[in-house]
């Protein structure tokens, strides 16, 4: 059985491909090994013997202990030097390595094989004996702490007491003589508390290192980590032995961290840094400020050049952007590690998609390069992560992007001020549909209430504008027009930020990065083409929103919630004389009105999506939305005036349209049942406005969807009107005839489960995950945010169902729906338009269970894209 594997010198014995058995760090020291890097010598010991280890009362086979020895042999063959030896001693490192980075969780031992004797070996080699005694105190500190188990307190006690005796801070400023006292004394205090001796023995020093390494696999911080992290217990942890090199020798020395190419903005440029005459622990301590790596080929060139070289040539090796960590000992590189680097979006995507060009990578492995919820932020603003940032409260990450400005908390007010007055913030405990103006006018949203597909939010999504909803940390009092957060109070016109992809409230204006819709990003749409199953379409609602999302890659529009047409302020009072009007005519002769309105919306939209499909859903939310609250004297009393009706005959009317469970109540296609007229319009609405294009040569494809079927006679119904009106407007334009696709939503469970009788009226279905969510849950999606929070925090939903799609119950409806439709009507499409539409979790079960659409907010595009391309890939499944 081999449970060694040397490298080094030209030869390993390891290799990349053996990740698993060798853990991260010792297969990739093994394969630059093999390629001719040059990478201190050691060995790597196997993940197995880990589990040996911990299965065999913490012994070790006969085998392995022999095989360590030829390593080790081998090791101070190559090196030239010998371990514990008092004239030329080999000075090892003990590392742990599991097959994936779990960073600072485990142990790492450095400078074994020092003793009383050899430390007078390594003075004499290094000519600084001050460096030789500074190495073994490092030892005692670590060695005592990691293999003697003595508490870090303690030791770190001896030092700071004998750093005070001589009136210094810092290790650099102690001298030689200094340095020995304190390991004298790290060495007595050693033997005070586990009454045994700093073993000379640098065997024993190596044995009982290794086993403490091992033993770290199971430290409390590392199997939380794992749990955390959805880790298996059973991989276990490498142990990597290796040879150590000094950086702090001297000024031809020296350390530091170089990246192949630029992680910030992906650039194919060197990028890094490094520190003259240090070792890794001073970069880290952050004591002395590195330099740039430029700075390298002037101070010491050769070793840079050599550098850049053994950066290109890991890269080509690994075909992915490189983190490379190396030391120069007296002049000499060696590279000590070597792995994936971390990046931002931004860098991730310029990275994956120049590699492609470099014919470094296919565009299948690129497209498996980038997180899907990363791709998001390129597409919004971000605050600048060197600002100062003061944090007062914390929400729900609605949408993001950032925004600063003035708090408001009235939305008329922000619409009105923000003509001339700047940037302003609407705060609120909730928004209705009444606020959509506001919302549009101000830079951004925060709500004290609200889950992340409550009214605002949804609204801000599609807007692709900055929203935090459900901000339980502040108080709003409207009276004082101010709100308090802990013991601090924000008046109106105070300044603040909202990070809308952290939920955070920051005080003041923070500066911001733009949003950079590059090249890359528009290549790896074609890469997901070839890819992705599912056809993303957009949620959006007017022409600007369209173009956008058809600038992000929207194959069409998914859903286009007529409503927010209706509350822009030339259009809203005539829809509320509709609402009130007493007699059929009346109600026309108000929509009437609206018609011309209506057909110019869908005009734009369809324009900007020609030759894609887009869905227009008939009016959805409760009539009693359109109109002012039903106590609010000051507003009936100018709206009376403005419709000429009574006040008291216009506030009868309100409160008879008041409901206590609007979301349950009149609403969705029952108001196509009650209120024929209104869909008649927008349903003829859309027609003229698609015979007009087509005149002018343009192809458009509409389709139109009802909301909330719960029985197969509203489909029946509202089917017969939809032909109706499509066949008047036929006759009047006396054209070819243009028949949209039709479809219902699901939404809610009965929906699902008579879906066999809805497939056979219409041509798809379209699952409207947020109301389906609500309804299969019985958890409304505006007041879920009182109790969600406790749900998340005690683990009985694993994630919040109105974000990643419930897979027990939700997902089963969908499941049967489809199942069920299909079978009806072979012919049947299906998609979804909720906001699960644009979660990467929930677009792979999209993709998994075969639906042929998705469909999101605009911003959203790109994440779904990239989503439905992995899904399809078989990425993370
Ligand atoms: C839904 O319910 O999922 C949906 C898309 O409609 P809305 O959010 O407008 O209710
Ligand atoms: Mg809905």
């Amino acid at each position: 059985m081999k449970y060694v594997y040397f490298f080094g010198g030209k030869e390993a014995e390891g290799r990349a491909s053996l990740n698993d058995l060798l853990g991260g760090k010792g297969a990739n020291l093994a394969e630059m090994a093999r390629i001719g890097i040059p990478v201190p010598p050691g060995f790597t010991i196997t993940t197995d013997v880990c589990n040996v280890y911990r299965s065999s009362d913490k012994d070790y086979p006969e085998e392995m202990r022999e095989q360590v020895e030829e390593a080790l042999e081998r090791v101070e063959k190559v090196f030239g030097a010998k371990f514990g030896d008092a004239q030329n001693p080999l000075v090892i490192a003990v590392r742990s390595g599991a097959r994936v980075s779990m960073p600072g969780m485990m142990e790492t031992i450095l400078n074994l094989g020092l003793n009383d004797a050899s430390v007078g070996g390594l003075a004499k080699q290094s000519g600084n004996e001050r460096f030789a005694y500074r190495s073994y105190k490092t030892l005692l500190e670590i060695y005592g702490r990691v293999a003697m188990k003595v508490d870090k307190a303690i030791l770190e006690e001896v030092l700071s007491r004998e750093k005070a005796k001589r009136g210094v801070t810092l290790d650099t400023e102690l001298t030689a003589e200094d340095l020995r006292k304190m390991v004298e004394e790290l060495k007595a205090k050693i033997r005070e508390v586990t009454s045994s001796e700093f073993p000379q023995e640098p065997r024993q020093q190596l044995w009982q290192s290794i086993s403490a390494i091992f033993e770290s696999w199971n430290s409390p911080r590392a199997v939380s980590y794992r749990d955390i992290n959805k880790i298996p217990h059973d991989w276990g942890t490498a142990v990597t032995v290796q040879a150590m090199v000094f950086g702090n020798m001297g000024n031809d020395s020296g350390t530091g961290v170089v990246f192949s190419r630029n992680p910030n903005n992906g650039g194919k440029e060197f990028f890094g840094e490094f520190l003259v005459n240090a070792q890794g622990e001073d970069i880290v301590a952050g004591i002395r400020t590195p330099q740039d790596i430029g700075e390298l080929a002037r101070v010491l060139p050769q070793c840079y050049q050599e550098l850049t070289s053994v950066s290109q040539r890991l890269e080509q090796r690994f075909k992915d952007m490189q983190d490379i960590e190396f030391t120069i000992q007296k002049g000499r590189l060696w590279i000590l590690q070597t792995r994936t680097g971390k990046r931002t979006a931004q860098a991730a995507i310029k990275i994956a998609v120049d590699m492609t060009r470099e014919r470094l990578i296919q565009g299948t492995q690129a497209l498996q390069r980038i997180d899907p919820v990363q791709i998001e932020q390129v597409l919004h603003t971000t605050l600048d992560p060197n600002a100062t940032k003061e944090v007062v409260a914390k929400g729900l990450a609605a949408s993001p992007g950032t925004a600063s400005g003035k708090i408001s908390f009235d939305s008329d007010e922000v619409v009105e001020l923000s003509k001339s007055d700047g940037d302003f913030i609407l705060v609120r405990d909730e928004t209705s549909a009444d606020d959509i103006r506001g919302i549009n006018a101000a830079r951004g949203i925060l709500t004290t209430r609200g889950g992340v597909t409550s009214h605002a939010a949804v609204v801000a999504r599609g807007m692709g504008k900055c929203c935090i909803v459900g901000c339980q940390d502040i108080h709003i009092d409207r009276e004082r027009e101010e709100f308090i957060s802990g013991n601090r109070i924000f008046a109106k016109g105070d300044t603040i930020t909202l990070d809308g992809s952290t939920g955070e409230v920051l005080v003041g204006e923070i500066p911001t990065i733009p949003p950079q819709v590059t090249d890359e990003l528009k290549e790896l749409t074609v890469w997901e083409d070839l890819a992705k199953k599912l056809r993303v379409m957009a949620n959006a609602d007017s022409g600007a929103d369209a173009r956008i999302a058809r600038s992000f890659g929207a194959e069409g529009i998914g859903l286009c919630r007529t409503e927010h047409m209706f509350f822009q302020v030339d259009r809203i009072d005539h829809f509320r004389r509709a609402i009130l009007a007493e007699s059929k005519e009346e109600k026309e002769a108000a929509l009437s009105k609206l018609l011309p309105m209506q057909k110019a919306d869908f005009n734009a939209i369809f324009s900007e999506m020609e030759g894609l499909p887009v869905t227009i859903r008939l009016l959805d939310p409760p009539l009693h939305e359109f109109l002012p609250f039903p106590y609010d004297k000051q507003q009936l009393k100018s709206l009376a005036k403005r419709l000429g009706m009574s006040y008291r005959r216009l506030e009868e009317k309100v409160l008879q349209l008041r409901e206590f469970n609007p979301m349950l109540g009149h609403r969705g296609c029952r108001l196509g049942i009650t209120s024929p007229e209104i869909y008649e319009m927008q349903v003829r609405a859309v027609m003229e406005a698609a015979y007009e294009l087509i005149d002018q040569g343009i192809s458009v494809f509409p389709a139109i969807m009802l909301p909330l079927i719960a029985h197969v006679e509203e489909v029946k119904l509202l089917k017969q009107l939809v032909i109706d009106t499509c066949e008047q407007v036929r006759k009047e334009k006396q054209a070819a005839e243009v028949i949209p696709r039709l479809g219902v939503m699901i939404e809610l469970p009965i929906a699902a489960l008579i879906a066999g009788e809805l497939a056979k009226l219409v041509d798809f279905f379209s699952f409207g995950t947020n109301d389906l969510t609500q309804t299969t849950l019985g958890i409304s999606r505006d007041d879920g945010r009182t109790f969600l929070p406790v749900y998340l925090e005690k683990g009985i939903f694993a994630s919040d169902p109105f974000v990643s799609l419930d897979e027990t119950g939700v997902a089963e409806l969908i499941k049967i729906a489809v199942e069920r439709g299909k079978k009806a009507n072979p012919q049947l499409e299906v998609g979804i338009c909720g906001e699960h539409g644009g979660d990467p979790k929930s677009v792979r079960f999209f993709h998994q269970i075969g639906l042929d659409s998705v469909s999101c907010s605009p911003y959203r595009v790109p994440v779904a894209r990239l989503s439905a391309s992995q899904a399809a890939l078989g990425v993370g499944i």
